[in-house]
């Protein structure tokens, strides 16, 4: 990031009953585009996580990129943390976004030994040097905290504690975006900024996603659901001419990476590169 804007994407496991082979199948038309890397989520409550490490060991032994691995402190002490961690780094597997996690229904903490991320990555940074540390950022506060300035004080924290990089949380509101970055300077936050993109491809889910997360629905995607929201086929083409325009507004705006949210969904994710021109961008 340091040498140029870099480029890479987010997958998903499956779920422990279903097959392995899409998400491989997926990955080998996404090392096409020569991603800087893959990050892979982390089942909230520590579920899935055989998944997680089954698809970062994948990516690894592909050789084609490098697996960044998302953790989380949800249910997890301090042994057990050690013991993935080890069984990561034994992998090859030396890169991780260090998060709090979401609380699984009825939770009102982690119940693990470590109530915060900045906690986790001070424990990573401590007992584990080798790793590369990415942290969460949420341009539009995170929906628990109480106010922007707050959030970003708690970003600091984790920059201070040793992460090595941002990640942010999805942004369909570039000025807000650009208000949030403008924000982090002033506080002290220098680490550079991957940039998160949710493509937009169906109406529900991008409604759940902004929702839930609090953040903003601008007047132009409004529109595209109000527009096309009974008609997924037309929704998906306005929805991707959306991502492809912000996309360019993110890079417009000089960011230090562009990560693609790819919800394992190649094809839709393929025709958004194109369109956007992001392999001339990156050479
Ligand atoms: P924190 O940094 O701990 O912040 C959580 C809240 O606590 C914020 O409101 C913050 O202001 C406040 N806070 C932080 N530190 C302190 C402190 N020391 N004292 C008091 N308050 C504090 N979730 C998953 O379960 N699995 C995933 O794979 C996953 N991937 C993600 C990928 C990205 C790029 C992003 C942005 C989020 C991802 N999440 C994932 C969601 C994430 O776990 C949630 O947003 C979660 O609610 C907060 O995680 P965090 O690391 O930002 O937590």
């Amino acid at each position: 990031m340091k040498k140029r804007m870099s480029f890479s994407f987010e997958v998903f496991p499956p779920k422990a009953e279903q097959s392995m082979e899409p998400l491989l199948d997926t990955l080998e038309h996404l090392y096409a585009y020569k991603p800087d890397f893959i990050s892979c989520t982390y089942g909230a409550g520590g579920t899935n996580v055989g998944r997680n490490m089954e698809i970062c060991k994948a990516i690894k032994e592909s050789g084609k990129t490098i697996p960044v691995t998302h953790y989380t402190c949800i249910g997890n002490k301090k042994e057990k943390i050690r013991e993935e961690l080890e069984t990561y780094l034994k992998m090859g597997v030396n890169h991780i976004l260090a998060l709090r996690g979401d609380f699984p229904k009825g939770w009102q903490e982690t119940r693990g030994d470590f109530d915060h991320a900045n906690e986790l990555v001070e424990y990573i940074r401590t007992n584990f040097p080798e790793f590369c540390i990415a942290v969460a950022g949420n341009p539009e506060k995170h929906i628990q905290a109480g106010s922007l300035k707050e959030d970003i004080a708690h970003l600091r924290l984790k920059q201070d504690a040793g992460g090595d990089y941002i990640m942010t949380q999805l942004c369909y509101d570039v000025k807000n975006y650009q208000h949030w970055v403008e924000q982090i300077r002033k506080a002290g936050v220098t680490l550079p900024i991957d940039a998160g993109i949710m493509p937009v491809l169906s109406k529900d889910p991008t409604i759940r996603m902004t929702v839930s997360n609090g953040c903003s629905i601008p007047k132009e995607l409004a529109e595209i659901i109000g527009k096309y929201g009974d008609s997924p086929e037309d929704f998906k083409k306005a929805g991707k001419e959306y991502t492809v325009k912000l996309i360019y507004d993110y890079i417009n705006m000089g960011i230090d990476g562009l990560h693609i949210y790819t919800l394992n969904k190649w094809q839709d994710v393929a025709d958004i590169i194109k369109n956007a021109g992001i392999r001339s961008i990156k050479e």
